[in-house]
């Protein structure tokens, strides 16, 4: 069996530290257990354009897996390239890299590793609000380069108690940065999901659902993204709605780039509509060095807590991410059931309920504890 691995090049640091396991240097750590079994692997970070090494080996490969930190992009058009394809694995968690209404109409099976950065990525999530919030990257920078100015800082600078904070998707991801804010005693915790959570988990955190998504933002001090890209989500924060948040709110995404309208966020930064935006994710990957998500700013500074894609990549979580999908690829070699709460497309349907409320098979499933 052919194995395709799209990991990016951790360079020296991965050669130092063998933990950075989502690199193609330490191949998510099964590069021997693969070739103890026979198998052939080719590790590769060179995915764009169609001389890519990507391009070159998707089209006798049978396993493709690839990180949603350096994703390969299947695209329907490079989906038909490939001859031999019968299982995507997603090393992480969101797999909006695969083209899967194609994926389906080829029957190849999507899987990640589900919940398996869920707790890294919420951390991020609040570590963004709160220097947000609280104007930290201005205040830094200031300290670093030798001055000593408070006022100018503190101007921008607000506390997270008692504001209203709603996120958009509340699986895994929303609940565990809902869980995280109940001790900051904001004014309201809310949610906008098409699928509810179970009574119990919504009553033990005291968050409210809200129908609709405009109501939501514009109740809103701060509002988290946290659900999948699909054809639904893809530019859900356009200016339309950007411009029905409250005027100085705070936005964070670290679901998917895509999600929101770039230039649409840069001008609501720029111009004062956002207090700020903050997050890891990108439209592309790697961003482009003319981003407009680069070099934003509030006009009374700062606003910009954009980094690189890695809050689903500490050390903690590529070790689970890497776990994950060597039982992935064991259960696919040794033709035993993937993990249901993995699956994400598979004989031709939709298993997962989170990629769009659609007409599935998964909708005849019984209703799973998301929160788990
Ligand atoms: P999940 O499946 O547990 O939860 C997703 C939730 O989003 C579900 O409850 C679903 O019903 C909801 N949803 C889907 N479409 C929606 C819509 N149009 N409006 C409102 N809610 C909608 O997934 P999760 O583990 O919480 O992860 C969510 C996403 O976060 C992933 O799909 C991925 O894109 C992103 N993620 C990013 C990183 C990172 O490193 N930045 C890491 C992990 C996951």
């Amino acid at each position: 069996m052919k194995v395709l691995l799209v990991l990016y090049d951790g360079g020296k640091a991965a050669e130092e530290e063998s933990r950075l396991l989502g690199t193609i240097q330490n191949k998510l750590g099964i590069a021997d257990w693969l070739k103890e079994g026979g198998h052939e692997l080719v590790a590769t970070s060179d995915k764009e354009g169609e001389g890519s090494e990507f391009r070159k080996h998707i089209v006798d490969a049978e396993v493709l897996i690839t990180t949603p930190f350096h994703p390969g992009y299947l695209t329907k058009e490079v989906m038909q390239t490939a001859k031999n394809l019968k299982l995507c694995v997603t090393a992480g968690v969101g797999s909006d890299h695969v083209d899967l209404n194609a994926a389906n109409e080829r029957n190849i099976t999507v899987a990640e590793v589900s919940g398996s950065n869920v707790v890294s990525v919420a951390e991020h999530v609040m570590m963004t609000i709160l220097l947000l919030v609280r104007n930290y990257t201005p205040a830094h920078e200031q300290i670093i380069s030798g001055g000593w100015d408070v006022a100018p800082i503190a101007r921008h600078a607000f506390d997270l108690e008692g504001k209203v904070v709603g996120t958009v998707g509340a699986g895994r991801i929303g609940y565990r940065v809902l869980q995280r804010l109940m001790p900051f005693d904001c004014k309201e915790l809310l949610y906008f999901d098409y699928a509810p959570l179970p009574e119990q988990a919504a009553k033990a955190i005291n968050v409210r659902r809200v129908d609709s998504l405009e109501d939501m933002v514009a109740q809103c001090d701060i509002v988290t993204i946290n659900c999948p890209l699909h054809e639904k989500t893809k530019g859900l924060f356009n200016k339309e709605l950007i411009s029905k948040m409250k005027p100085g709110a705070w936005l964070v995404n670290t679901a998917r780039g895509a999600i929101c309208d770039a230039e649409a966020v840069a001008d609501a930064v720029n111009s004062g509509h956002l207090g700020g935006y903050g997050g890891d994710v990108w439209n592309n990957q790697p961003a482009s060095s003319s981003h407009p998500w680069r070099s934003m700013k509030h006009p009374l500074g700062g606003g910009n807590g954009m980094v690189a894609h890695y809050s689903g990549t500490t050390l903690d979580a590529q070790l689970r991410y890497a776990e994950g999908t060597k039982t992935i690829l064991h259960n696919f070699l040794t033709g035993k059931a993937q993990d249901p709460a993995n699956v994400i497309v598979e004989n031709g349907d939709y298993v997962s309920k989170a990629y769009g409320k659609r007409d599935t098979k998964a909708d005849e499933r019984k209703e799973e504890v998301r929160t788990d």
